[in-house]
Order: structure tokens, then C-alpha cells, then sequence
């Protein structure tokens, strides 16, 4: 993430109170953020570094936490709905005996049981429908993994229960379990090949997994089978997303797997593969620390990312765990450019080194030294405003930095910067190697920073301003 503001001021830190939404990514990544707004193509949203739009393919979905309160998560909705299947129909009377009293009748179900051991029809249709019955009450009470246990219950003694594998495989797609949701479809299918149902529930499995193809090949058979409003529509919106990734390209190297949309010129693609190829070396050898799979980087020419002519500060460059980078309107790589790509490729080898435990101010303040910066332009600042109030504290800094106010932020990115230089003036890079080894198994930053620089906060805070008044400030 990079700071769109200079450091314009000295400001002490408070935390504002605005509400975060949760953006999930297809891949499972999750970006906190505020103000997430949903057009339908794009979802953009805010961040303390500035404003960013993801395109709306590869956002699993928003979760809304207002005001800070939890469970209130808004799912994006499935692309088709559930069939109606009800196993219980005749079999009333098992029903009402099977839960009563609010309560589920487990000694019923087990004498049920008990009777289907030996192998009769009808038997077996009694526990299903006994099982089917406690599986829609545990769910009325929100237990959904037991009523899972339920059904799976069920299907040991009808394993070619219809009804029951599709209900099940859905319990599962409303818990974006796409892969465990395919289980009992595939072994449906083996029985009941022509099952619109299954093809339509196997579309929804292979749309929720991102596999667009597949997804693709069972809605067109649904559709044969049994032509559907809702399942064309699906099969449109599978295709036209299915377009959009066939437009992404791809270049491969030893480092880096680089998507770009196809607007994106070739040559700056390739000039994108050289820069970060050598910044990999570079960081190999600073950090003494190899990442071990290719690192994924996405080239963006959407328009609402960012456009690059009038934002020339790259605002919205972001780490995502992938390196996304708007790139609109260049043709071959700026110096500029060459900056964002070191600062980003920088996070992903603090964050993988440390095991995804670096503290923030680190992850910052090292990207920001990468890719070149030094404190000479905030240092007065940052002295004068500490001698005016309370001294800064860099362990206030260790967690997300997403509701920071703009200048509130722009004085973090400074002063990590500056916590960041004083350690390696102090102990070369090779203190900051140990202190990302450390990081990876300590409880605590504080303690992997005792066993790798003998120092705590306060030293690092005093040895910081110390370091600042030293250098820069006559
Ligand atoms: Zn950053």
C-alpha cells in the first residue's frame, strides 16, 4: 500500500470510528476497508492510502460490519436457486414423531434405524424422512454443520436418495463449500444422469469455484434437459465472465506469473517481467530469503482503479497478496513505476519471511526504504512535533492502519520510515533478515525484536529520534 498525501502536518494518532466492510476475494484474500461500493462491474472502497476498484469477477463478496458489530455479513447472492425437494412427502406421521416438542426425538430415530438394518423399502424411506426432518430444524436453529450430520446420516442407508444429495450438496453451497457441494452431485449423477437438478446445483459448485468452464458445460446441459429462466440467465453471466478472463494475457517468468488485461501494451508487460526480476534478486539478497512460488502480478487498465495520467503518485498500487498495479495510459515503465513495483515485491517478501507476522510499521517503513526513500524531508517535522507533545509510540503502529485519518497516516509512513533507517544504520540489513526470522516464530514483535536487536519499543523509539536529530536535524 503506498500514502497518497506527503506528510503535510504532525498529527497524534487517534483511531476514527468509521465503519469497515470485509471485500473477499475469490481466492479467499480478505481487504478491510471503508465506504465499499458495489456498481455491479467494479467494487471500489477506501483505504487510509486512497481509493481503489477492484473489477466485480473476482470478488467472492462484501461482508458489512457497521459500527464495528459482527454477524451482520451480507452474502452476494447464488446464481441460481435451490430445487424443491421435499423426501417427507407421505410420510407425515414419521415426521411429526421425529421432532416434537421442539425437541428432535433421537430414540425415535434410532428405533427407525434399528428397523432399516434389516433392508426394507419402506424402512429406509422412514429414517430419510425422520433424518430430513431434524436436519430442516437444526437449521431453523442455525446448525447447519449438524444438520449436515443429519443428512449424511440419511444417505447410509439411502445412498441414492435423490432429494437428499441435492439438499445436502446446497447446505454446502450456501456455505461456499464448492468442493465438498460436488460430492454428493457427482455421485448423483452416477445414478441419475438426466437430472436437470444435478447439472443446475453442479453449475452453481464450478461459478462459486472461479471455474467458469465447467460452470459453463453444466448449465447448457441443464438447460437441454430442462430449459430454465434462471438457469439461462446464470449461463449468460458464466459466459460473459468467462470472456473477460479469456481477455486477460499471460507472462510467465521464473519469479512471477503477470496477468494483464489485453489493452495493456506488450513491451510493458515485458519491461514489468525485467524490473521486477531484478528487484527479486535485489530483495533475494537483502533479505537472505527466497519466496517459494511464483508471485502473482496483475496489470489493471480499468478505468476506476486509478488513472494513472492524473494520479501520478501511483496511489493505487496495493499488496493483496497478489501485486495489482493500475498501469493506464503508459506504453513502457516510468521511473516512477519502477518505485511502486519495488515497494509492493517488497510486502510480498516481508509478509511470506515473516510468516504474514510483520507488524505494519515494518512492512512500511521497509517497503518505503526498498523502493528508496529516506526521512531527509520529514525529519524536522517529525522532531519538532515530538519535542512539542508526547513522544510517538511505533508499537501503537503494529496493527492495520485502514482507519487512520489521511494525515494521521501520512505521519505512520514517516516514522516508520525513520525506525526502519535507524535499524539498519545501526546494524546493517542483516538486523532487519533476523528480526523477520524472528518475527515468524516469537509470541511477539517485541520479543522477536529483543532476540534479534536486544532492544524493546521504547529503546527502538528513543534510538529512532536519536537517529533523526542526529542525521538530519542541525
Ligand atoms: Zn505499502
Amino acid at each position: 500500500m503506498r500514502r497518497v498525501a506527503p506528510v503535510a502536518a504532525f498529527l497524534f494518532l487517534f483511531v476514527c470510528s468509521a465503519s469497515a466492510d470485509t471485500i473477499v476475494l475469490k481466492n479467499g484474500r480478505r481487504i478491510v476497508a471503508s465506504n465499499v461500493v458495489d456498481d455491479g462491474e467494479h467494487v471500489s472502497y477506501e483505504t487510509s492510502a486512497g481509493r481503489f476498484s477492484l473489477p466485480k469477477s473476482i470478488v467472492a463478496r462484501v461482508e458489512r460490519d457497521n459500527f464495528g458489530s459482527f454477524g451482520s455479513a451480507s452474502h452476494s447472492e447464488p446464481p441460481v436457486s435451490a430445487p424443491q425437494v421435499e423426501p417427507v412427502r407421505g410420510y407425515e406421521d414419521v415426521a411429526q414423531l421425529a421432532v416434537h416438542d421442539n425437541l428432535i426425538d433421537y430414540g425415535y430415530i434410532a428405533k427407525l434405524e434399528t428397523e432399516a438394518r434389516s433392508g426394507s423399502q419402506a424402512a429406509t424411506q422412514k429414517v430419510s424422512a425422520a433424518h430430513y426432518v431434524a436436519a430442516q430444524f437444526l437449521l431453523q436453529k442455525g446448525e447447519v454443520n449438524q444438520a449436515i450430520d443429519q443428512y449424511r446420516q440419511a444417505l447410509v442407508f439411502a445412498p441414492e436418495n435423490l432429494p437428499l444429495l441435492l439438499n445436502l450438496s446446497v447446505l454446502y453451497l450456501r456455505q461456499s463449500q464448492f468442493k465438498a457441494a460436488l460430492d454428493p452431485l457427482e455421485h448423483a449423477r452416477r445414478f441419475s444422469p438426466d437430472s436437470p437438478d444435478v447439472a443446475k446445483l453442479m453449475g452453481w459448485a464450478y461459478y462459486g469455484a472461479n471455474n467458469m468452464d465447467q460452470a459453463v458445460v453444466e448449465w447448457k446441459r441443464a438447460e437441454k434437459i430442462r430449459p430454465d429462466a434462471e438457469v439461462e440467465q446464470a449461463l449468460e453471466k458464466a459466459q460473459r465472465d468467462k470472456a473477460e478472463e479469456d481477455s486477460y494475457r499471460e507472462g510467465e517468468t521464473a519469479h512471477f506469473a503477470l496477468k494483464y488485461y489485453g489493452g495493456a501494451a506488450p513491451e510493458l508487460a515485458r519491461g514489468i517481467l525485467h524490473l521486477l526480476e531484478d528487484d527479486f534478486r535485489q530483495l533475494e539478497s537483502d533479505l537472505d530469503y527466497t519466496p517459494p512460488d511464483p508471485i502473482a502480478v496483475i496489470l489493471y487498465t480499468e478505468q476506476g482503479f486509478a488513472d494513472i495520467t492524473r494520479a501520478p503518485s501511483w496511489a493505487g498500487a496495493i499488496n493483496d497478496g497478489r501485486i495489482r498495479i493500475p498501469v493506464q495510459g503508459l506504453t513502457g515503465p516510468t521511473p516512477e513505476l519502477a518505485r511502486v513495483l519495488k515497494h509492493e515485491l517488497t510486502h510480498s517478501f516481508v509478509g511470506q519471511k515473516s510468516h504474514g507476522r510483520a507488524p505494519t510499521w515494518l512492512q512500511e517503513g521497509l517497503a518505503q526504504w526498498m523502493e528508496g526513500r529516506r526521512s531527509a524531508g520529514s525529519a524536522g517535522v517529525l522532531v519538532d512535533g515530538i519535542g512539542q507533545s508526547e513522544p510517538p509510540r511505533l508499537e501503537s503502529l503494529e496493527g492495520s492502519w485502514m482507519s487512520l485519518s489521511g494525515g494521521v497516516a501520512g505521519f505512520a509512513y514517516a516514522y516508520s520510515l525513520a525506525a526502519v533507517e535507524a535499524i539498519i544504520q545501526n546494524g546493517g540489513m542483516s538486523d532487519v533478515s533476523r528480526l523477520l526470522d524472528r518475527l515468524a516464530t516469537s509470541p511477539s514483535t517485541e520479543a522477536a525484536m529483543q532476540e534479534s536487536l536486544r532492544i524493546d519499543y521504547a529503546d527502538l523509539d528513543q534510538q529512532t529520534m536519536a537517529y533523526l536529530r542526529k542525521e538530519y536535524v542541525r
